[in-house]
């Protein structure tokens, strides 16, 4: 019989790598899909529809969740974030591994609808390379970062309800981390 495939949650503060984690993941392993959330937020420069979110109205959102269509949701800076839930569906039923990129009020959601999804937190080595990677990429305003960065202290107490802690020193041995603990989950006993 088909084992349904294994749905992993990646948080972390914004400018941590987690999105890079992820897109390395999915070119390097064919059975890993990323989801694509919904937002309400305004797109970013060079951020197109359906392929780093679904662009949509807060009234969209808003039926979305009224007919159940998301798998977890949440408010995040201001705006809704949200897992269509019928992708990840499909794509574990055939046994593929889902890699939802999410904030933690989502993974919370996730851990008590699917007990067996994997939780992993991402982390930057410290706050003022953090600080750095924000500037550097150009897409956010002072405002911004620094409100984002007011919120990572806050996160950052919460890390011990995700069940792996990955530090992102260098690119290469993150992903080479997560790519171990995916492996390690697979082999759980309680999998088989
Ligand atoms: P950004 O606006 O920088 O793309 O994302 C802001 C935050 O929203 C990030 O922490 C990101 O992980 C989170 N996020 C993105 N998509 C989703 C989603 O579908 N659900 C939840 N709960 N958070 C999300």
């Amino acid at each position: 019989m088909l084992k349904r495939g294994l749905l992993i949650v990646i948080s972390g503060p914004s400018g941590a790598g987690k999105g890079t984690i992820c897109r390395e993941l999915i070119q390097k392993t064919k059975d890993i899909c990323l989801s694509i959330s919904c937002t309400t937020r305004q797109p970013r420069f060079g951020e197109q529809h359906g392929v780093n979110y679904y662009f949509v109205s807060k009234r969209d959102f808003e039926e979305m969740i009224t007919n159940n269509q998301l798998l977890e949701y949440a408010k995040v800076y201001d705006n809704y974030y949200g897992t269509p839930i019928g992708y990840v569906e499909e794509k574990l039923n055939t046994g593929k591994d889902v890699v939802l990129e999410i904030d933690i009020q989502g993974a919370l959601q996730i851990k008590k609808k699917y007990p067996k999804g994997v939780l992993i937190f991402v982390v930057p080595p410290t706050l003022s390379l953090l600080k750095q990677r924000l500037s550097d990429r150009g897409t956010d305003s002072e405002e911004s970062i620094n409100n984002r960065l007011n919120c990572v202290c806050q996160e950052m107490t919460n890390t011990t309800r995700y069940d792996y802690l990955v530090v992102n020193d260098k690119l290469g041995n993150a992903v080479s981390q997560v790519e171990a603990i995916i492996m390690a989950e697979k082999c759980r006993p309680s999998r088989f």
